[in-house]
């Protein structure tokens, strides 16, 4: 069993100044491919505390991954910190440093002296092209194990690691060389309801199959592997089907592709448009879109507008609903949704209108959404306890789930 440690490096993560994202993003990449990290230890940029946490994570796994401290101010110091543990001298690479060089020059920027520390890697290392930024990344084999040392940046971090770090681990016999589940993704369904209308199916395969639920805002997965190896791919691709038969609306795909990504895909494929009109949310639900690419040809946009004057103005509320039902109403968030179809020339529109959270109302258990659609238009009303930020959330994500159903 391989054990695979990740070294997280930045006096930022334990400032609490950035989210330690590497953790989530090398965790699940590496439970796509069938291996769990074993550990994950974050320490401050200074060069006696990586090298003796270096020392400590490369006497007990297989392979150690770092990130950070790869850049070229006096702050980074993982290069130095780990050549010496290793044992191995640090040497001028002229191609990397021929590689930063060009960078500059593309981008029109000056190049001071000390970006060329970039371009240092361990006597025995190679060095793994960055095509994001300026340093690259270093993978060194020795004594049967494998350290890979990365970028701090999360956008240069992460198509590094796909691209070029999990085929070298494939290569390398460490990992499974596709994925070694099949993922059926649901939405609008928990997962004890889940649980329940898939255990018949799931039963029949006794102990040949093993089944991992994961619940996560605006999800639900189920995953499907065969831990021996007695069903196959094409088997447990057949089981998927049939559970996504058996789900009907609550299926969402298979993969990883996120509700957004599904919806946008409805949208682009029936070559309909859409708009919204949001107050609670904030432009939440409109921001899922800048997400996914090409959103122009399906995504018509939308407005924020959280006084009565806006949602008049932009959205041509007749006064007396506001009056009548109120802001926060389900013929509110009708009109809403409408006036956005109708302002835009959408096809569809969504609308999410709620109360701040205070003392005589908690936050997300007044919110109320619109769908306008070229059949009719409705409201529904939502209630989400819990923190206003999880309830934001959850109403986008409760809008995305109507729309594509
Ligand atoms: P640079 O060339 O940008 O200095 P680097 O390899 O030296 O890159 P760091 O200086 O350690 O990396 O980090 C650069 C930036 O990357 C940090 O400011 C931080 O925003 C981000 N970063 C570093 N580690 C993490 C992490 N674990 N999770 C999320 N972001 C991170
Ligand atoms: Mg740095």
């Amino acid at each position: 069993h391989t054990r695979i440690e990740l070294l997280t490096l930045g006096d930022e993560l334990l400032l609490g100044l950035t989210a330690n994202s590497h953790l989530t993003f090398v965790g699940a990449q590496l439970a796509r491919r069938g291996l769990a990290l074993a550990r994950n230890v974050t320490v401050t940029d200074d060069a006696e505390v990586i090298a003796r946490q270096f020392a400590e994570s490369w006497a007990a796994a297989d392979v150690v991954i770092t990130s950070g401290g790869l850049g070229p101010t006096c702050d980074d110091r993982t290069r130095e910190a780990v050549a010496g543990v290793l044992g191995q001298r640090l040497v001028f690479d002229e191609g990397a440093a021929a590689a930063i060089r060009e960078r500059f020059a593309r981008m029109r920027r000056e190049m001071t002296e000390n970006n060329l520390k970039q371009a240092m890697r361990p006597e025995r290392g190679e060095l793994l092209p960055n095509p994001n930024g300026t340093a690259p990344g270093i993978w060194v084999e020795q004594d049967g194990k494998v350290l890979c040392m990365l970028p701090g940046p999360p956008s240069e971090l992460q198509p590094m690691f796909v691209a070029q770090v999990l085929p070298r681990l494939a290569a390398r016999g460490l990992l499974a060389e596709g994925e070694a589940y099949v993922q059926v993704r649901t939405a609008g369904i928990g997962e004890s309801l889940l649980e329940t209308r898939l255990a018949p199916v799931l039963a029949r395969h006794g102990d040949a199959l093993s089944v991992a639920w994961c619940a996560h805002l605006g999800a639900v997965d189920c995953r499907l592997s065969s831990p021996d190896g007695r069903m196959g791919r094409m088997e447990l691709e057949a089981l998927a089907r049939e559970c996504a038969a058996l789900l009907g609306d609550d299926f969402l795909c298979f993969g990883h592709d996120s509700l957004a990504k599904v919806t946008a895909d409805l949208l682009r494929s029936g070559e309909r448009m859409l708009a919204v009109a949001e107050t609670a949310t904030g432009g939440m639900l409109a921001n899922c879109f800048a997400e996914v690419s090409g959103a122009g040809k399906f995504f018509a946009g939308g407005c924020v507008c959280y006084s009565n004057e806006s949602k008049m103005q932009l959205l041509d509320i007749p006064e007396d609903i506001l009056i009548q039902h109120g802001a926060v109403s389900g013929e509110t968030a009708v009109a809403m949704a409408t006036g956005a179809a109708e302002r835009l020339g959408a096809d569809y529109a969504l609308s999410i209108t709620g109360v701040r959270g205070d003392s005589s109302v908690p936050a997300g258990e007044a919110i109320f959404m619109g769908l306008y659609s070229p059949k009719g238009a409705w409201a529904k009303q939502l209630s989400f306890p819990g923190s206003r930020e999880i309830a934001k959330q959850r109403a986008v994500n409760a809008a995305l789930d109507w729309l594509r159903r």
